[in-house]
């Protein structure tokens, strides 16, 4: 019998919906999500009604482990989103849908978050013409972002694309597969952003 012994698939369970974090098993009929479509834990099968409080923490939960950070930086972007003019929930999307990391893996370059992670942090992107190797990068509108000459040469970003070259790709970046590199056209509107959350619900959490 197939056993279901990932970690990062619990956290998908727990929030009740895929949150891409394993690559092609999420595209996949091996998807926890699919195949055990309930919570983690001995009383996960059991429903139960959550309260307000409870369904915001899930809220604000999901949209960290679908980013892939911990509860102090995801904070760090909310202050930054309530600073910023316009509406803070989806000023906190836009703000963490624009992190470098999250921009390579939406071009394809990295099958999950973490793995786009990981290459930034090993040197293997530049932007606008010089090696950034900061995944918390915000990139602005205008920026190019091309897998570094040492990159080019690995056979890892052929084993990636091989994966990923069929993903859509979001309109607000270009993507030029062939040479490995990229451009952010436009900054991601709510519309262009498929995280099923309620962001507002976020918002409501930490402005208690
Ligand atoms: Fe696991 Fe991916 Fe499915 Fe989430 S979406 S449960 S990470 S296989």
């Amino acid at each position: 019998m197939a056993r279901y012994t990932d970690a990062s698939c619990k956290l998908c369970r727990r929030e009740g919906q895929k949150l891409f974090l394993k690559g092609e098993r999420c595209y996949s009929n091996k998807c926890a999500v699919g195949r055990r479509p309930y919570a983690p834990g001995q009383h996960g099968a059991a429903r139960k009604k959550l309260s307000e409080y409870g369904i915001q923490l899930r809220e604000k939960q999901k949209a960290k482990r679908f980013y892939g950070l911990l509860e102090s930086q995801f904070r760090k972007y909310f202050e930054m989103a309530n600073r910023k003019k316009g509406i803070t929930g989806e000023n906190l999307l836009q703000l963490l849908e624009s992190r470098l990391d999250n921009v390579v893996y939406r071009m394809g370059f990295g099958t999950t978050r973490a793995e786009a992670r990981q290459l930034v942090t090993h040197g293997h992107f530049e932007v606008n013409g010089k090696k950034l190797n900061i995944p918390s990068y915000i990139v602005k509108v205008g920026d190019t972002i091309d897998v570094s000459e040492r990159g080019k040469k690995s056979v890892r970003f052929k084993e990636i694309l091989d994966v990923t070259g069929a993903k859509v790709v979001p309109k607000w970046l270009e993507v030029d597969q062939e040479n490995l590199k990229g451009k952010v056209v436009a900054l991601p509107s709510r519309e262009d952003i498929d995280l099923n959350v309620q962001e507002h619900l976020i918002v409501e959490l930490y402005s208690k």
